[in-house]
């Protein structure tokens, strides 16, 4: 079958989503940040999650690659990852193409929402130390993140599934992402 990679832009509400749809498989979910963390907090000392996107990109992509290499070996799993991450040296890109030969994704789901509810929901959140966009920069990340995931789809002919996670309407969110892990 090949990975169910799962993407979106932080906030979105990928997890919630995902989750769901996981369940509905009996699918395991990978958190692909989860376990480059793994591997950068031992590597290269760093303290928390959002602190990964600040390291030297290519300290990033090794991080990556490694991480990648690791999620291969679960066989059929659901990616919790990211198109493109925001980095002070601009995107990098989150499935570059040692990443795919890894993952072999069979679908690259894109979960958005309006650019304001994302606004929204990160000022809600404290438990993470996200990076300060406004909502113009978060309409642009989507757009860019459209771009990739058509780009790695053309690299794997893995299809491409945009699921939109409005506010208050998680259970349709849910009913759009069903399909495609069926
Ligand atoms: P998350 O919890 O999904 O927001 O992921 C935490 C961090 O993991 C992100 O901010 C990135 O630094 C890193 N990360 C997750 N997926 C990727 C990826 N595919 N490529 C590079 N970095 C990633
Ligand atoms: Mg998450």
């Amino acid at each position: 079958m090949g990975a169910i990679v799962v993407t979106g832009v932080p906030g979105v509400g990928k997890t919630t989503v995902m989750n769901a749809a996981a369940e509905a498989k009996k699918l395991k979910i990978v958190v692909f940040g989860t376990v480059m963390f793994e591997i950068a907090s031992k590597a290269h000392k760093v303290k928390s999650r959002d602190e990964m996107r600040k390291l030297p990109p290519e300290t990033q992509k090794q991080v990556q690659r490694q991480a990648a290499r690791e999620i291969a070996y679960l066989g059929d799993v659901i990616v919790d990852t990211h198109c493109t991450v925001r980095t002070p040296k601009g995107y990098l890109p989150g499935l570059p193409a040692w990443v795919l030969e890894s993952l072999k994704p069979s679908v690259i789901v894109l979960v958005e929402a309006e650019p304001t509810e994302i606004f929204g929901r990160r000022a809600r959140d404290a438990t993470r130390e996200r990076d300060t966009e406004n909502v113009q920069d978060i309409a642009r990340h989507q757009e860019l993140n459209r771009a990739a995931a058509m780009a790695y789809a053309t690299l794997t002919g893995a299809t491409v599934k945009v699921v939109f996670n409005h506010d208050n309407r998680v259970q349709e969110a849910i009913q759009q992402i069903l399909p495609v892990v069926q």
